[in-house]
């Protein structure tokens, strides 16, 4: 899931490349690295550095060079340890062609073993320095850089986005893909190449994604894009999104605290987009998603919404079943929108891991809607579920935060969520507006098969509003009390159990994970009446207990049970509970009292809460919260 850019032009390179890998750097941050070609004597300068936080940084002051044609590299290691050896970019024998690249090569081990018996020589550890390798002896024997795409793909197995250049090529920059994504723009003279537009998307206002399977060859005024047959493809450039220009910390400490605080406006927005989507013909603009109002939702947007989703009106009424996939906290929001299909859309759905699906027996039907949930639209595992579902031609539907990803291009129909670039690692944001989306998706659905009325849908979209102002307004209720007394007292602890039933149990799963994936505090979570059939036998007075409540008659007597089971067992329990819920509320240690909303948005209301706590735990601890250790923001490899 690295990230690269790339620049040929008249202009000189190296800024551009440095500004366009820390805007990267959510993609990876084990190491990094750049190589120009030096304009005087037409030989690579490079230089690489290995990791951490304001890694760029660093290398933009060790990096004394400069060029007019140049490539960077930021790494999430998958093959070799994180250190400047394994570092891109990577070269041939003779320092001659160089290589950046996001994905996997899968044959590397046989690639390797085949270049080592021509003596070739490696000097890392990485799948990806067998590219530089090969690619070297193929551009000697075609003598052509289509030529050498053309060979190369042929021998390479896996997923990859590639940037090569060859000092014999002092004037073009190679890109491959395969896979893993990358786009193409151009400005004046300038060609750009990146992972994602956010790189260049204030220095060209149009930008061409690369089709699967191409390559292009690329100099100062020109953009040739090929099949990997070598067959010329005409580039498409479309306009570039200017929301995904690099943002700033708005006065927050970390962008995980900004992002905590964009949830309500973020919901807010998804909510009226999903109003708007089908009302002007697919024609929405920013002000019009802030400026539509209620009143203006009826009954013509019908079909538009159901074309927007890639299904038919048909389709919908005669859906058996809704199929989500996902992974990490998009999994945990498709667990919880399980409830939101079949209790209000009365559809039996199933959630599925990406990473698991791929691999499992596949029983294709064509009435389920297949349903595909990631933040960043390129996650690898979601993506190749998504093809594997596509190449059966059953309808598949995309929901994710960023409208111009290969998951978008590439589904039956789409609807975006409206978070807003998400920058932390930690996911929130993306986290509740998936929440948001998929209950207003269930509702629509649940209305079209006439479940519910219109009455209900517009109580529906009002119930979300209420969650998402009380998602905010009840982390004010605690700011102080968190920031002064329990977020030191909490991160003092080494493990902590996470436990809820129901619509809750997922949601203490993200906690859970939030918890983890930031502070490096071991937690694990349990369904709470799982408790005593092994977990109780880790409660003591060591290990703090975290459990949700939920709103629903019969189970809170059980979720009760379960921390009367806690307290006897002399455990120390931090409760979430509701409004009235004085029985529970009396056998906490720690509290937090939540508003009442509707039961189904039980884990929207408290998903402020919970982040801000486990930030707050995180900051004592000085951890780098918005960049935690080994993790990636967008895990675009298996
Ligand atoms: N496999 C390459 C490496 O480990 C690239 C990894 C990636 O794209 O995340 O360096």
């Amino acid at each position: 899931m690295c990230g690269i850019v790339g620049y040929v032009g008249d202009g000189i390179c190296k800024q551009f490349i440095l500004d366009g890998l820390a805007r990267l750097e959510y993609r990876g941050y084990d190491s990094a690295g750049i190589v120009c070609i030096d304009p005087k004597h037409n030989h690579f300068v490079f230089q690489k550095e290995a990791g951490g936080v304001s890694l760029v940084k660093k290398l933009g002051e060790t990096a004394r060079f400069d060029g007019h044609i140049g490539m960077g590299h930021t790494r999430w290691a998958t093959h070799g340890i994180v250190d400047q050896k394994n570092a891109h970019p990577h070269f041939n024998c003779d320092n001659t062609v160089a290589v950046v690249h996001n994905g996997v090569i899968e044959n590397y081990e046989a690639l390797r073993k085949e270049l080592l018996e021509k003596n070739h020589h490696f000097y890392s550890a990485t799948d990806t320095e067998v590219i530089a390798h090969i690619a070297s002896d193929l551009y000697d024997s075609t003598g052509s850089l289509d030529g050498m795409c053309t060979a190369l793909v042929k021998k390479l197995h896996g997923a990859y986005a590639l940037v090569l250049m060859l000092e014999k090529e002092p004037t073009n920059l190679v890109a491959l893909r395969h896979r893993s994504p990358l786009v193409l723009a151009q400005h004046d003279s300038s060609v750009y190449v990146a992972s994602d537009l956010s790189a260049f998307s204030d220095k060209a206002s149009s930008a061409c994604f690369m089709p699967d399977d191409s390559f292009a060859i690329l100099s100062k005024n020109s953009v040739k894009l090929f099949d990997f047959e070598g067959k010329p493809l005409i580039p498409m450039f479309e306009p570039i999104d200017k929301k995904y220009i690099e943002i700033d910390k708005g006065g927050f400490e970390h962008y995980m605290l900004k992002e905590i605080y964009e949830q309500k406006r973020a919901i807010t927005r998804t909510i009226y987009f999903c109003r708007l989507i089908g009302s002007k013909n697919g024609q929405y603009t920013d002000s019009l998603v802030d400026s539509f109002k209620h009143s203006e939702v009826n009954d013509e947007y019908s079909d538009q919404i159901w074309r927007h989703l890639g299904l038919s009106k048909d389709q919908v009424k005669r859906l058996k079943n809704v199929v989500l996939l996902a992974a990490g906290t998009s999994w945990h929001a498709a667990r919880i929108a399980q409830f939101f299909f079949e209790m209000v859309a009365k559809i039996p759905c199933q959630v599925s891991l990406a990473s698991e699906f791929r691999y499992m027996p596949f029983f294709p039907k064509d009435d389920t809607a297949y349903i595909f949930i990631s933040q960043s639209g390129e996650t690898a595992d979601t993506l190749e579920a998504l093809r594997l579902v596509n190449s059966f031609e059953l309808p598949t539907v995309a929901i994710t935060n960023v409208a111009s990803s290969t998951m978008v291009r590439e589904a039956g129909g789409f609807l975006p969520m409206q978070a807003g670039p998400e920058i932390s690692v930690a996911s929130t944001k993306a986290f509740s507006t998936q929440m948001a989306t998929l209950y207003w998706l269930a509702h629509r659905i649940a209305l079209e098969r006439n479940t519910i009325s219109w009455n209900d849908m517009h109580e529906a979209e009002e119930d979300l509003f209420v969650a998402a102002e009380i998602l905010e307004t009840v982390i004010e209720n605690y700011k102080i009390k968190i920031i002064n007394e329990l977020a030191p007292k909490y991160a003092q602890y080494e493990r902590f159990i996470f436990l809820g039933r129901h619509i809750n149990y997922p949601f203490a799963l993200e906690a859970s994970l939030k918890l983890k994936e930031i502070s490096y505090i071991f937690s694990q979570c349990y369904p709470a009446g799982e408790l005593k059939h092994g977990p109780i036998a880790l409660i003591d007075d060591k290990t703090p207990v975290v459990l949700f409540s939920i709103l629903d008659d019969v189970l809170y007597w059980k979720i009760i049970a379960n921390a009367q089971e806690v307290k006897a067992r002399k455990g120390h329990l931090i409760i979430f509970a509701f409004e009235g819920q004085h029985e529970l509320i009396d056998l906490a240690d720690t509290l937090f009292i939540i508003p009442r909303v509707k039961p189904l948005l039980a884990p929207m209301a408290m998903t402020g809460l919970m982040q801000f706590f486990v930030y707050h735990i995180t900051r004592v601890l000085d951890r780098p919260i918005d960049r935690p250790r080994n993790l990636a923001k967008s895990v675009t490899v298996e």
